[in-house]
């Protein structure tokens, strides 16, 4: 994939994309040491402004995942992250849909896996980023043979770069075997998440989703999720164990994500979900979240970060809405 956006922060400094380049002597590509924040900017044309969704809440889970990984030499607060983000995307001026994507990586070059000892440092890209998943009314998924990484194997809470060979493992034989996208259980069986999203299901009314000890990356669409759907449309929202059985009777089912964003599952391992369409609350969330992200609902511009400023200066605003 092409990248039109220009510039990119690497080893301390806003330099033209083409020259953040890493060694292959690099520990993070040897092994995957690396952990990574997925952050969507949303593009709107009537004001003119690019909204960052939940910047400051990605930045705190890159912290836990990089504590987690002994990656914590790196010394930026969450409070610079946020400034750097902004700064970056206001050199690369976009104007439309925009992903961006940190990293936190270890830059030794010896060969063993060991994280101590052996410095690290971040870096952060953009680049232009419409839907992840195309194609109306919805999914058809397959629940897949490969499980998700335990706690004590790989922490899945921690948004960390060797995982993703576990759900690349999954996602792809979904997609080889004529699926849209899987959903994996944990050792225990229980469902777990999607390749890089997190599940909901309705049933009889109520929105049911997965705990966070069950292997999942603690969701910030997730949550939010959970916080809005109770607060504009009265939903109860529980986090339990889900059978994978309850998925094949339940009302509706959902994945959420930053790149997902709110996508409808219409079919699980053959059996109809929903009459084949989008669900009626998936709907209503849906159309909410997509609008919230835009800047449409003013209740819930502490959750977005503007870009450009609209008058105000860029770390102003980042200070508004992100305090570490
Ligand atoms: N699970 C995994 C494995 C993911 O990669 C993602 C995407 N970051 C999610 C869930 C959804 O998390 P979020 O809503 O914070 O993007």
């Amino acid at each position: 994939m092409s990248n039109t956006h220009k510039y990119a922060f690497f080893e301390g400094n806003y330099v033209p994309l083409e020259n953040a380049k890493i060694s292959i002597m690099n520990h993070s590509f040897m092994y995957g040491t690396a952990v990574f924040e997925g952050i969507r900017g949303y593009w709107n044309e009537a004001h003119g402004e690019m909204y960052l969704f939940r910047l400051k809440e990605h930045f705190v889970r890159m912290k836990d995942s990089m504590k987690i990984m002994h990656l914590d030499d790196v010394k930026y607060s969450v409070d610079e992250l946020c400034k750097i983000s902004v700064e970056l995307l206001r050199k690369n001026e976009p104007k439309t849909d925009t992903y961006l994507r940190p990293a936190a990586y270890k830059t030794g070059q010896r060969v063993g896996p060991s994280l101590e000892d052996n410095p690290s440092d971040m870096c952060m890209f953009t680049v232009p980023f419409g839907d992840y998943f195309h194609g109306a009314p919805g999914l058809k998924v397959q629940v897949s043979s490969w499980r998700r990484v335990e706690d004590n194997a790989i922490p899945a809470r921690g948004k960390i770069v060797g995982a993703y060979a576990n759900t690349a493992l999954a996602k792809t034989d979904a997609i080889l075997a004529g699926f849209d996208e899987c959903i994996v259980l944990s050792e225990n069986g229980h469902v777990s998440e999607g390749s890089a999203m997190n599940v909901f299901m309705v049933k009889n009314g109520k929105l049911i989703t997965t705990p966070i000890t069950e292997n999942i990356l603690e969701g910030i669409t997730r949550s939010s999720i959970m916080e809005f759907a109770k607060a504009e449309f009265g939903y109860e929202c529980i986090a339990r164990q889900i059978d994978r059985s309850e998925l094949y009777t339940a009302d509706e089912i959902f994945f959420c994500g930053t790149g997902a964003q709110i996508a409808p599952i219409i079919e699980i391992d053959k059996r109809e979900i929903s009459g084949g369409q989008c669900g009626e609350m998936t709907g209503k969330i849906r159309e909410f979240y997509v609008a919230m992200c835009r800047g449409e609902h003013k209740k819930y511009s502490d959750w977005l970060t503007p870009v450009y400023g609209s008058g105000a200066k860029s770390s102003d605003k980042v200070k508004a809405t992100a305090k570490s």
